[in-house]
């Protein structure tokens, strides 16, 4: 899960981290009310909206006045924002941040993030901050570089050193600084079960100070649970509808650019499911795993999710009936079908736990659904049909 960036500073503050002062507002007139009162010599406003990207398309405006803040307020609140992130679409812009302008000397990059090869967290830091790191990994690789942190020992002196020369800062107080700032971004992973924080740009100001000029903060959605006060900060107007809607009735949901709906019970049957999509020629409109136990509900709301999909069109239903029987998950599969009108191709492919039964109650439905027992058939099928469209 995201958050936007003044919730992400906000916490980095309460670690001590050194981060600006800003207030966030989410109207024009509370733009200009709130940089009455904060009156700095400089303020940037900072569109907050869930991509990066941000200062390239005008998101990040630099002010010098009340009158500046109120214009930039005015040009981007409530508007859509496009970034390399959002897609041609863009993302409005719902709330903003005014923060302290900083006076930058040196803009670094730095992010903490999980290295799932090694099984820890990894620094990759740059010299080159401010720009996309993805573009300095593709033009000078050599001047990323990453530092492993072994999960026993945390932080330790040489990680600092191994990030410092990286920046080429020599000074003791700098480096002393940096160890500390490194300590506390790791210390914030491990207690929020964050798998990602990036701070880019991470600056030198021209006093000499190591601040967080940005941030970027993502949190493992399974472990949220043991977080409510980071679940608290979800803004689900940046995120997938459909998505939530499968959050909230526990489906795992992740829409994709095809045009074939699938509806599967477990994860390694979901992506199967997708690979012999793929192998025949055609794509998966998303993955869709119902877990263990595809009652009717999950099955009606799974169904529910595909259809609201404009893109999708034919539905793949590949369950394996273990606890849940196959003749009980027909069943539901009927009754979805038919409250919600199912329009597209429906090729179903039960195993388990009575499949016959269940293969016949589909075959007797009077329903347009095609019942095959093999997944390679199936696949085959579905894919057939919707090219025949
Ligand atoms: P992003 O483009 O979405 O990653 O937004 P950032 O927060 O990284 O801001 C983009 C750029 O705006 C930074 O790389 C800085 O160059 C500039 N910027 C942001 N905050 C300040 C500030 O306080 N002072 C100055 N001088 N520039 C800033
Ligand atoms: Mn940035």
């Amino acid at each position: 899960m995201n958050i936007h960036e003044y919730q992400a500073k906000r916490l980095l503050k309460t670690y001590g981290l050194p981060v600006s002062e800003g207030v966030m507002v989410e109207s024009v007139f509370d733009a200009e009310a709130q940089a009455k009162i904060f009156n700095k010599p400089l303020m940037v406003v900072k569109a907050q909206i869930h991509a990066g990207g941000r200062g390239k398309a005008g998101g990040v405006v630099l002010c010098k006045s009340v009158e500046e803040v109120k214009a930039a307020a005015e040009k981007i609140l409530h508007k859509p924002l496009i970034t390399h992130q959002t897609g041609p679409q863009g993302q409005i812009v719902r709330r903003l941040y005014i923060e302290d302008g900083a006076n930058i000397d040196q803009e670094f990059y730095l992010s903490f993030v999980l290295d799932r090869a090694h099984g820890c967290m990894t620094i990759i830091s740059s010299r080159e901050g401010g720009t996309e790191i993805e573009e300095v990994a593709k033009k000078s690789p050599e001047k990323i570089t990453k530092t492993l942190i072994y999960p026993a020992t945390g932080i330790m002196g040489y990680h600092v050193r191994h990030v410092a020369k990286t920046y080429g800062l020599n000074d003791k107080d700098q480096i002393k600084k940096l160890g500390e700032i490194l300590t506390k971004l790791y210390q914030v992973l491990l207690d929020k079960d964050a798998d990602l924080i990036e701070i880019n740009p991470f600056v030198l100001t021209t006093e000499g100070n190591l601040h967080l000029l940005d941030a970027k903060i993502s949190f493992e959605g399974n472990a949220l649970f043991k977080h409510p006060d980071i679940e608290a900060l979800r803004d689900e107007k940046e995120e997938d509808a459909l998505e939530t809607l499968a959050r909230e009735q526990d489906l795992n949901y992740i829409k994709l650019d095809g045009n074939i709906g699938c509806m599967v019970n477990g994860a390694g049957l979901a992506m199967a499911t997708m690979d012999l999509i793929k192998l025949c020629g055609a794509e998966p409109a998303n993955f869709l795993d119902v877990g263990g136990t595809a009652s009717q509900e999950k099955v009606e709301t799974a169904f529910k999710i595909i259809l609201s999909d404009k893109d999708v069109k034919g539905i793949l239903v590949n369950i394996f009936g273990g606890i849940m029987k196959c003749d009980i998950i027909a069943h539901g599969i009927i009754a979805a079908a038919k409250s919600l009108h199912v329009h597209v191709p429906l090729v179903v492919r039960l195993q388990g736990t009575n499949s016959p039964e269940g293969q016949k109650i589909l075959r007797d439905s009077g329903l347009n659904i095609k019942a095959i027992d093999s997944l390679d058939e199936a696949s085959e099928e579905i894919v057939k049909q919707v090219q025949a469209v």
